[in-house]
């Protein structure tokens, strides 16, 4: 009793009945805001444009983004998640700051001080979670709880992670696959890898540069994955041109490629994922592998959308793969989720294993 006085404050509780509780996924690429019963209502490149010298933020996602390659030298457009490590908090708190703020101007909440459930990635330290932490309470938060993004993935995927039979995702992100096997709201196996969608695009950098010579940048490198890039063979193979400059002349050049050189220049990267998710299944217990074979593997993230990675995962394990919906946002709606139901979410998930860690 006498802690529950200790905790209570009343003034937190009056400003809660007036604000938003937000559900973030901060992730690597992307990051997206959930908003109780309005659902997702930003979704914006995790980028930052500074100023060199000072430091100083300019601009937060879609707008910094449209600044890479076309500023002054003094500014820079930086990605602070990019590895999935938290390489430089204060931009990382600038940039919640001004999600969690347009979130307010957006609905016009008379006291931004939101109860904010954001998935972390996995693989992240203690010292970057509580960077995380500090920077929403910075930004504005009146309360901020952590979720690992791939426990926030599968419940946004709706994979029955409270039953005591098995399910599984692969969240692919930008910089990090997470892959998890939960059962009864426990991660039983994990795994993270700082081997995601940014890695195949330098994959295919590198690949243009040493069999053609060409020099192309990392976002023509994007755009190709995700026109004509797979990662099992195509019931039709396709050809992107490439565009970028000559390495040996330094004249502009552009390139046809196929689908099936682009996936022998993904291959390097695919394979790791794939790796890991063998991995994840080799140390699982035969029970919940059982189960898994009836369930199947859950993708997620925008890695899960690459053509043939469902065949090309069922092909080396002999379970069955399948994309959730809509997959970009599982790990925002999942926190969205959460939220909406946030008692049985702290008490079936609040513990301080680190497996569950909403906390
Ligand atoms: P994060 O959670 O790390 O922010 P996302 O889940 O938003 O990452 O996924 C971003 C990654 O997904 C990027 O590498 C992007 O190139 C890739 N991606 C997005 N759409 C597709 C697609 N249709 N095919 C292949 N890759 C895609
Ligand atoms: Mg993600």
């Amino acid at each position: 009793m006498f802690s529950f006085l200790n905790s209570f404050r009343p003034l937190d509780f009056i400003l809660g009945l007036f604000s938003q509780d937000v559900g973030i996924d901060l992730g690597t690429a992307n990051t997206l805001v959930s908003v109780r019963d309005r659902g997702i209502i930003i979704n914006e490149p995790s980028w930052v444009a500074i100023r060199k010298r000072t430091r100083e933020p300019l601009a937060v996602g879609a707008e910094a983004k449209e600044m890479v390659g076309r500023t002054p030298a003094d500014i820079i457009a930086i990605r602070p998640l990019r590895d999935g490590v938290i390489s430089e908090f204060e931009i990382t708190e600038a940039m919640l700051n001004y999600f969690i703020n347009k979130v307010h101007e957006q609905l016009l909440t008379p006291f931004p001080r939101p109860r904010v459930v954001v998935g972390i990635p996995a693989g992240v330290t203690e010292v970057e979670e509580r960077a995380v932490r500090d920077a929403a309470i910075a930004a504005g938060a009146r309360e901020a709880y952590l979720i690992e993004e791939p426990v926030a993935a599968a419940i946004g995927a709706g994979l029955p992670i409270m039953e005591s039979r098995g399910s599984m995702i692969v969240d692919i992100g930008g910089g990090t696959t997470e892959v998890a096997i939960f059962s009864m709201g426990g991660v039983v196996v994990r795994r993270s890898v700082r081997v995601a969608g940014d890695e195949m695009d330098e994959d295919i950098v590198a690949y243009a540069r040493n069999k053609y010579n060409l020099m192309i940048g990392e976002r023509m490198a994007e755009r190709a994955k995700i026109a004509a890039g797979s990662a099992f063979p195509l019931p039709e193979e396709r050809t992107i041109t490439l565009r970028g400059r000559n390495l040996i002349n330094g004249l502009p050049q552009s390139v046809e490629i196929s689908s099936i050189e682009l996936r022998e220049a993904m291959a390097p990267s695919i394979n790791v994922i794939v790796d890991t998710v063998k991995d994840a299944i080799d140390e699982t217990p035969p029970e919940l592998v059982a189960d898994l074979m009836e369930a199947g593997i859950c993708l997620a993230g925008g890695g899960g959308k690459i053509r043939g990675l469902e065949d090309r995962i069922e092909d080396s394990v002999k379970i069955r793969v399948w994309v959730a919906d809509d997959p970009m946002t599982c790990v925002a709606r999942g926190a969205g989720k959460v939220l909406e139901d946030f008692d049985y979410w702290s008490r079936v998930l609040a513990t301080d294993d680190r497996s569950r860690r909403l906390k």
